[in-house]
């Protein structure tokens, strides 16, 4: 049976498939890779942008090269949105929560929003060059970094290099296969010699030797360092396969995607000094549209152009525009009131977005390069904590700020009230 688009982005896919396979159809344009080319005139039209996020700085910026008047509402007193790198002094509220200071050293921060640009994000990278925003190489992937998976397997509770699991597995997988593709189980349409390169190849990718067995090699790692003279190194027994299993380093927790998944492949970069220079680049260009502290509470198409109305310090106001971009989160806007068709009410309402927390822990040493050898990446675990970043910038420096954890959803939201209630009695400043 032949199946309508409509059909299949209703019934097929998921609300975060939805995008991707409308971009596939031709039903959406996607952000372009370049610089955008606007052509014609704002001629002082009026645009009225909610959210001083990148999104509505960035429209700004392109509309006033094209004559547009802007005015920019933004809630919080900053501008950057999600893009906050917290560093001395940065403040943040959340409602029914007291006003939380960082306390960190001077020079030290982190990046509670994004912190990573993939390769691909030209247009960010087009903008980051357009605005002269320097960009350093982001580590997303370390070998060195661990597993720490808690349970009752052998290797539970004790951190595991990510190297000697990779290596393991690897090597264990290509071991399976190169022995059943050499029986002729799986080569059906190959060649002998399609056969024997695959074996090759299975041999490199796993580390095998000569009999197609896995042993374990200096991919893993050395218990021993190699030195000068006889000192050739030590190198532990592979992990066994089943203790691996068992111990849960086999299970989505620990699934290889950092390096997998297209956005988080390296190449990977970052802003230097913190991902909110981006957002200051920005603010250095469209500012003086921004009106800080002005929460908006309600949008209506008119017959000519729209009025929202919004919060601040000296109460309810309203403004009218031509034209309006409206940039707040589908979950707030879903809370806001509004006259949008009932289709365009629907999605807004039908989109979750995922939860997620992390914390900022400045050490006055830097544990992780001095004792461990571990220089950015990220250690995952199967506990609350999710994930463990390392900076990425600032090696071998004195102090640092370790990401202590990164997580999602259910673990997000304990870890999120956890800290929002017990908040007020945190020593800040406390030297961990
Ligand atoms: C923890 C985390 C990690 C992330 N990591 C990455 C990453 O590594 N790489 C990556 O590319 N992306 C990442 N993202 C996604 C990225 O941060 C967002 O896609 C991007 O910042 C969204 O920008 P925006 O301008 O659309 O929205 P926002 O930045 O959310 O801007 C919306 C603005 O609207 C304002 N606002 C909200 N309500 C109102 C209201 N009622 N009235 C007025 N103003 C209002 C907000 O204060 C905000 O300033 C991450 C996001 C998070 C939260």
């Amino acid at each position: 049976m032949p199946i309508s688009r409509r059909a299949f982005l209703r019934n097929g896919t998921s609300a975060l498939a939805a995008y991707p396979a409308m971009l596939a159809l031709g039903m959406l344009r996607s952000a372009p890779a370049h610089a955008f080319e606007l052509e014609g005139s704002g001629d002082n039209k009026h645009v009225l942008i909610l959210g001083a996020g990148l999104a509505g700085m960035a429209a700004a910026y392109e509309l006033q090269k094209l004559g547009y008047r802007c005015t920019i509402l933004e809630a919080r007193q900053r501008a950057g949105g999600r893009v906050f790198s917290v560093r001395k002094g940065s403040t943040n509220k959340e409602t029914d929560a007291p006003l939380q200071t960082a306390a960190f050293d001077d020079g030290q921060y982190f990046n509670a929003g994004p912190s990573r640009i993939p390769h691909h994000h030209e247009l960010t990278m087009h903008y980051c060059k357009e605005l002269g925003v320097p960009l350093q190489v982001y580590n997303n992937i370390n070998e060195a970094a661990y597993y720490f998976a808690e349970g009752n397997g052998m290797l539970s509770n004790k951190k595991v290099r990510v190297r000697e699991i990779h290596s393991d597995v690897r090597g264990y997988t290509a071991e399976m296969l190169a022995k059943a593709i050499d029986q002729g189980q799986l080569d059906a349409g190959l060649t002998k010699e399609d056969t024997q390169k695959i074996i090759e190849f299975l041999r490199a990718e796993g580390g095998l030797d000569i009999d197609k067995l896995y042993k374990a090699s200096d991919r893993r790692g050395f218990i021993e360092h190699p030195g000068a003279g006889d000192k050739a190194g030590r190198i532990a027994d592979p992990h066994r396969l089943s203790d691996i299993i068992s111990s849960g380093l086999m299970d989505p927790d620990f699934y290889n995607v950092a390096e997998y998944a297209y956005e988080l492949q390296m190449t990977m970069f970052q802003a230097v000094g913190g991902m909110d220079t981006i957002a200051k680049a920005f603010e250095g260009k469209v500012g003086t549209a921004i009106k800080f502290g002005c929460q908006v509470t309600a949008i209506h198409n008119q017959p000519e152009g729209v009025k929202v109305t919004y919060k601040d310090n000296g109460g309810e106001k309203q403004i009218t525009a031509d034209l309006c971009i409206c940039t707040i989160p589908l979950p707030v806007l879903s809370n806001i009131d509004h006259n949008f068709s009932s289709d365009v009410s629907r999605a807004i309402d039908f989109v979750p977005y995922m939860q997620t927390c992390k914390i900022g822990l400045q050490f006055k040493r830097r544990f992780w390069e001095e004792d461990e050898q571990i220089y950015g990446g990220i250690t995952h675990t199967n506990n609350e904590l999710a994930q463990i970043f390392y900076p990425s910038y600032d090696y071998l420096g004195k102090k640092g700020i370790l990401i202590g954890f990164y997580n999602f959803n259910e673990r997000a939201k304990r870890w999120a009230t956890w800290i929002l209630c017990n908040v007020s009695s945190w020593r800040w400043t406390k030297a961990v």
